[in-house]
């Protein structure tokens, strides 16, 4: 099972089916979500990482998740909001999250990705 964090953004739904989040294991059919306006950023906004992991601590044993997929989106209106709508920002955001989780979970595989609301196209932080 994976944990899919991922922003309420509409527009990624169909990349979500399409394109195959998940990496190297194709589309994701079984997934667990967290999704907030902004994803990630919606915690570490609003101070409330503890929220996040709250939910993961609940949703990691329950569904005796393997891997959790973090996931931003171009043109996000939370990032927008912010006023930090850069590619810099997202992965620098993807980044540091995926470190604390990899701290916090070392028995989960982490995964980021930014997906452009465009044209689907996926890059992966290392
Ligand atoms: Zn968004």
């Amino acid at each position: 099972m994976t944990i899919l964090v991922r922003c309420s953004d509409p527009r990624i739904q169909k990349y979500l089916e399409e394109v195959g989040i998940g990496g190297k294991t194709g589309a994701l059919k079984d997934h667990a979500v967290i999704a907030n306006t902004g994803s990630i950023k919606y915690f570490m906004a609003k101070n409330q990482m503890e929220d996040f992991y709250g939910q993961l601590d609940i949703l990691i044993p329950h569904f005796h998740a393997e891997k959790i997929v973090l996931l931003n989106h171009t043109d996000c209106g939370f990032y927008k909001k912010l006023g930090q709508d850069t590619e810099e920002n997202y992965l620098k955001d993807l980044r540091e999250v995926k470190e604390l989780l990899l701290q916090k979970y070392p028995e989960v595989a982490v995964e980021g990705y930014l997906l452009d609301t465009e044209t689907g196209n996926l890059k992966e932080i290392e």
